[in-house]
């Protein structure tokens, strides 16, 4: 199978471009590589399609910040319902949130999160972080983990209004619901935010008596998530919109949920490649051996061959974790550790003083009776 490109690589643009750049490159590559202008060329046409796809995806802010975070695997989850992230988002009531930025974003005209609206001020609500534990076999398999979040969100009695039942905030006499007072100064009109109102353009005359006018209380919400196989230590994922609440209609901020994979008992890991060692004695080193290696599929048989040496690395094929986002599986790496016996019987002794009796110009042990015959040459 032939290895997807990275779509940033695609189009020649960095990770992190802007909307505009994305489009810019596309639109370069898009007449570059149209098909009508290389009749008949395979590779143009494979470049336009690379394009197409990249662009489809980077276009999106959707899919775009899936496949930030999960890279071609994206393409892999949501959609209808199968993936791990079943609806198309991260639990349930996530990608709900995503229309909600959307629509956020086009009301404040591009500029970005916040803004205003008539004078007052939206602001974003803050972004947080929180950690999830999981085993290095939910590591392996993925997982979905409820994870419960304490944060400001709108308040239940108010809806977030701040005033008591039955009351509406009402507009600040101040700045005419503005949120911020003009004034003249020399030659110039100086906006600043109103101080009575501070900058909400609005005055809670009867204060709700759970959230005390604020319109906010911190909240403990439950949230489920699906976190992918193949994910490490570090990494962390992105539930838009999860965040705290924003205010006078400012979009909620991110949650973030820094992944921590716990130690295993017999398995190590270096990327995708799990890492494990196993001691054989000295006698199967020598002889050869069939022994069973633990595997994160169960136990697997391996051959020792004849004469194997100490920290020897073996490699189990497709027997690691799988690779985030680019499908496929690491290997898994099998170090055998000869371990040399510590407490012999008298007859053992007796056995060992026999076989090294038996050997015969160092033909057993090449290495050691080499390096002895370089020392005599040099030293004697
Ligand atoms: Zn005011
Ligand atoms: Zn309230």
């Amino acid at each position: 199978m032939a290895v997807k490109r990275d779509y940033y690589e695609v189009l020649g643009v960095k990770k992190g471009a802007s909307a505009e750049e994305i489009k810019k490159a596309y639109r370069k590559m898009a007449i570059q590589y149209h098909p009508d202008k290389n009749p008949d060329d395979k590779k143009s046409e494979e470049k336009f399609k690379e394009a197409n796809e990249a662009y489809e995806t980077l276009s999106d802010e959707k899919k775009k910040s899936m496949y930030d975070q999960y890279g071609h695997a994206a393409s892999n989850m949501g959609g209808g319902g199968q993936g791990p992230f079943g609806g198309g988002g991260f639990g349930d009531g996530a990608n709900m949130n995503d229309i909600f930025g959307d629509i956020f974003g086009d009301i404040f005209g591009g500029g970005g999160r916040g803004g205003r609206r008539g004078g007052r001020r939206a602001r974003a609500g803050a972004d947080l972080e929180t950690q999830v534990d999981i085993t290095f076999e939910e590591a392996y398999k993925g997982v979905e983990k409820v994870i419960n979040v304490n944060k400001r969100s709108d308040c239940d009695t108010c809806h977030g209004s701040g005033a008591k039942a039955g009351t509406q905030p009402e507009t600040c006499k101040v700045c005419q619901g503005r949120g911020e007072v003009t004034f003249q100064q020399g030659f110039f009109a100086v906006s600043r935010p109103c101080t009575h109102c501070h900058g909400t353009g609005q005055v809670i005359a009867n204060p709700c008596g759970t959230c005390r006018g604020a319109g906010k209380v911190k909240k403990n919400s439950q949230l489920s998530v699906t976190i992918p196989a193949g994910i490490d230590t570090g990494q962390r994922l992105k539930l838009t919109n999860e965040g705290e609440a924003g205010d006078q209609g400012g979009p909620p901020g991110d949650l973030y949920i820094a992944v921590n994979v716990l130690e295993h008992d017999f398995f190590r890991r270096d990327g995708a490649e799990v890492i494990c060692d196993v001691p054989i004695t000295f006698v199967q080193a020598a002889l050869g051996a069939e022994i069973f290696v633990p595997t994160l599929d169960g136990k697997v048989e391996m051959k020792i061959p004849t004469g194997t040496q100490s920290h020897k690395v073996f490699r189990l094929k497709s027997k690691g974790l799988p690779h985030l986002g680019r499908g496929g599986r690491g290997d898994q790496l099998v170090r055998v550790l000869v371990e040399i016996p510590s407490k012999l019987s008298a007859e053992q002794i007796e056995v060992l003083r026999k076989f090294e009796s038996l050997e015969k110009d160092g033909k057993s042990h090449p290495l050691h009776h080499g390096f002895f015959e370089r020392v005599k040459r040099i030293f004697e």
